[in-house]
């Protein structure tokens, strides 16, 4: 059984399903990278190792990074007309 998915607790859950819950609480409340980070020492300190060790390893899992992309699309007819990265039209 590879390392992943060995069960942590009694709760019969694997690592992966508990970065799926930690991800989607963290996405759910907006935490801050000081929120997120604590929550996860948190967790770690409950359950050593079970989660990544910082946000750096946490969003290289995600395949994240710090830009936000919005995508524009024309609200009459959804063509689509471009992308604005961290504010900045690449229109
Ligand atoms: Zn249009």
């Amino acid at each position: 059984m590879p390392e992943g998915d060995k069960n942590l607790t009694d709760a019969d859950m694997s690592r992966g399903q508990l970065f799926a819950l930690t991800f989607a609480f963290i996405l759910k409340h907006r935490l801050t990278k000081r929120a997120m980070s604590d929550l996860t020492d948190l967790i770690n300190t409950v359950l050593p190792n079970c989660l990544p060790p910082s946000i750096y390893h946490f969003n290289k899992i995600l395949d994240v990074d710090d830009t936000i992309n919005t995508h524009v699309y024309c609200s009459k007819c959804n063509t689509y007309t471009g992308k604005v990265t961290d504010g900045v039209s690449q229109l």
